[in-house]
């Protein structure tokens, strides 16, 4: 097992293109060359966490946050950032972050959040847009199968949760080859009529190169017409924060509680109580105050994040419940999330969880 099979598989639960403009996930030390000898998974890639995978006898750290976010202008171990990437540069161990990819797919780091409290019929909250293009493929009647085929293996045609969705409208392509042509049907410097059918196929951006390698691979002619449209249709399946639904109202003192205990938190700052009892339930993991409104107009009546500023508890406008459980707190079950993954998809493989607290936040109490 390479480092590269490891990270080819991670991207394909959270395709790197699914960052923040401002993010820097991807492997950051360490080549996909390399022979991997195991897995540790942590929140952050502390020195402290690389010094635990070279014990241990792992020559790979998956974390979440991107140690290194902005350059590096030095690198004389002044930082903890420094000393992190010497550590990992020194003892030969690759790291790699899967950080506002993981926190922008559904089943990321909020799903394990809405896991906790036992949230249903979970929504992304605030969806992605021109994230979705399409694929028109002119294709004659006897290759329409194929090449369909060939579209849906390479990942197109996903609505929801339907798979192999087109349309297909049957029409009349006309072409003459030039001097030099070698055409699938007729003869070259005449016009030919041919029986086609175009078939349109839905697929995510970061496909695009797979899907249109795919659908050439199987059309027969020497230059198949296609075009590539964007689309500005939401995605659900992809954004940031999740809304959805607890299995019973509570009062907001008991989703308080439940978050205590869910979370396992000393304290939580939040916003006064509202009157009414809490049934929809927003979060995002890690820094979210940027949703609260969203959150709002939603019709959400507590929003679960971390990393809230004084005026931005205002922004609850008293209506939500806005509770801030902490940066790190929120955010710890992605741990879990990452080791059960690679656990499962490499099962004889060494991954274990880091047993080092990353959590820079202290309360004294
Ligand atoms: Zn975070």
């Amino acid at each position: 097992m390479q480092i590269g099979d490891i990270v080819r598989f991670l991207e394909s639960l959270a395709p790197p293109s699914l960052q923040e403009g401002y993010d820097n996930a991807g492997l950051l030390t360490g080549s996909p060359a390399w022979e991997c000898t195991g897995i540790l998974v942590s929140l952050d890639a502390t020195e402290e966490v690389i010094l635990e995978a070279k014990e241990k006898g792992l020559n790979m750290v998956v974390a979440h946050h991107p140690i290194v976010f902005s350059g590096l202008k030095k690198i004389n171990g002044k930082t903890y950032v420094e000393r992190a990437v010497i550590a990992s540069i020194k003892y030969d161990i690759s790291i790699y972050a899967i950080h506002t990819n993981l926190d922008n797919v559904i089943a990321g780091v909020n799903a394990k959040m809405a896991e906790r409290l036992g949230l249903v019929n979970c929504k992304i909250l605030q969806p992605k847009t021109a994230l979705l293009r399409k694929l028109f493929s002119f294709v004659p009647v006897s290759h329409a199968e194929i090449v369909r085929t060939a579209i849906f293996e390479a990942g197109g045609g996903h609505i929801g949760d339907y798979s192999e969705c087109s349309f297909n409208a049957p029409g009349k392509g006309t072409f003459k080859g030039g001097e030099g042509t070698t055409p699938f049907v007729g003869e070259p410097g005449r016009r030919h009529e041919e029986e086609e059918l175009k078939i349109e196929a839905i697929f995510p951006a970061w496909l695009e190169r797979n899907i249109v390698a795919a659908m050439l691979k199987h059309h027969p002619y020497e230059e198949p017409a296609y075009d590539i449209v964007q689309l500005s249709n939401e995605w659900n399946a992809v954004g940031s924060g999740l809304i959805g639904d607890l299995p019973a109202s509570m009062t907001p003192t008991d989703f308080l509680q439940l978050l205590k205990d869910q979370f396992q938190l000393s304290v939580i700052r939040h916003t006064v109580p509202p009157a009414h009892a809490i049934h929809k339930v927003a979060l995002c993991g890690g820094a979210g105050s940027f949703l609260t409104k969203t959150a709002l107009a939603a019709g959400a009546q507590a929003f679960v994040t971390g990393d809230v500023k004084y005026h931005e508890f205002f922004d609850a406008e008293s209506r939500l419940l806005l509770a801030d459980i902490g940066h790190w707190e929120s955010e710890q079950f992605t741990i879990d999330l990452l080791a059960d993954h690679l656990s499962g998809k490499f099962p004889t493989f060494a991954v274990l969880k880091t047993a080092v607290k990353t959590n820079p936040v202290e309360y004294f109490r």
